[in-house]
């Protein structure tokens, strides 16, 4: 029978921590959620996470710009919003559009206002092991290990996706020489041969790849922990990247989508925006 690993119960913590945190405070902690352009997955996303940190005492404007901003433009926008006094957090949401290049775009936010952890300063000290913050999903992750007593040491994590946001940073996470860390990691991609022979030979498996039910039981070897970051809005709802009917056959332990790294991510997240503002606080910066 395999275990179904929740996220649920994990998040659900991390904000009631965080709601008593900020209730007896003046002033609640403000994220600027920048959107440029009209993608429809952004915009639910944005508003899906205001929803949840407005319940905590955490603001959130959306902030929405037409699609066919130039990037000296954007940039420019950009700059303002880092230099309103109001806000201590900000997150890029993309897709860009076409038009924008992304990575002098990311530059422009403040480090210490790098929620996402995008810009090359945050991601580079994740590597340094001096992290300002962690990323929000490979946090989730460490969280959902926690919760459930799964140590990384000494495994062979196989992680499918090399994103900014997911892959590279999470890799790097579990390099780490310290609790948490230490295990050996191999990070797969489009252009892996024969996928399979990596992930079966994993003993947990993360899986990030934006395709639905792309991981099955074929890929998948008995006493395998899998973790499905996939978010895929289909015709039958929201799936994962992994097929969970035929993975639980195999696996031992699996994440649920939804109700899995998900919610574990926005509260992730919202812990990166109590904690830029605790530090801003604590240097007289806002
Ligand atoms: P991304 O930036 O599009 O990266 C996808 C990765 O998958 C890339 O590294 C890509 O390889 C790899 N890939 C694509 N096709 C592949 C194939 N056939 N075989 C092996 N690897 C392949 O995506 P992302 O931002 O990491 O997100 C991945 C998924 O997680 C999406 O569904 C996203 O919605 C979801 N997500 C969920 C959460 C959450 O809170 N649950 C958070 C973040 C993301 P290349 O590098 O070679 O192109």
């Amino acid at each position: 029978m395999v275990n179904v690993l929740s996220g649920k119960e994990i998040a659900g913590a991390i904000r009631a921590g965080l709601k008593s945190n900020i209730e007896p405070l003046p002033e609640n902690p403000k994220l600027a959620a920048v959107i440029f352009g009209d993608d429809e997955g952004s915009l639910a996303y944005a508003r899906s996470k205001a929803r949840t940190a407005g319940k905590i005492g955490i603001d959130v404007d959306i902030l929405q710009f037409s699609d066919d901003i130039s990037t000296a433009n954007a940039i420019q926008k950009l700059t303002d919003i880092a230099q309103n006094p109001q806000y201590h957090g900000i997150i890029l949401e993309e897709p860009l559009p076409k038009g924008i290049d992304p990575f002098p775009i990311r530059e422009v936010i403040p480090p210490d206002m790098d929620v996402d952890c995008t810009t090359s300063t945050n991601l580079g000290k994740i590597i340094s092991g001096e992290p300002l913050f962690y990323p929000a999903t490979p946090q989730a992750i460490a969280e959902i290990f926690a919760h459930y007593g799964i140590d990384p040491e000494r495994k062979h994590i196989v992680i499918v996706g090399r994103s900014r946001t997911v892959g590279l940073p999470l890799a790097n996470m579990l390099l780490r020489k310290k609790a948490g860390g230490n295990a050996t990691v191999t990070v797969c991609h489009s252009r892996t041969p024969e996928l399979h022979e990596f992930t079966r030979r994993a003993d947990i498996l993360v899986v990030a790849v934006g395709r639905p039910r792309f991981i099955d039981a074929t890929h998948v070897s008995p006493n395998t922990i899998v973790i499905d970051v996939g978010t895929n809005y289909t015709d039958e709802g929201l799936v994962g990247d992994v097929d969970h009917d035929s993975v639980t056959e195999v696996a031992d332990a699996i994440t649920p989508v939804p109700g899995g790294v998900g919610p574990v991510t926005v509260a992730c997240l919202l812990k990166n925006v109590w904690t830029a503002f605790t530090n801003m606080q604590i240097n007289n910066k806002r």
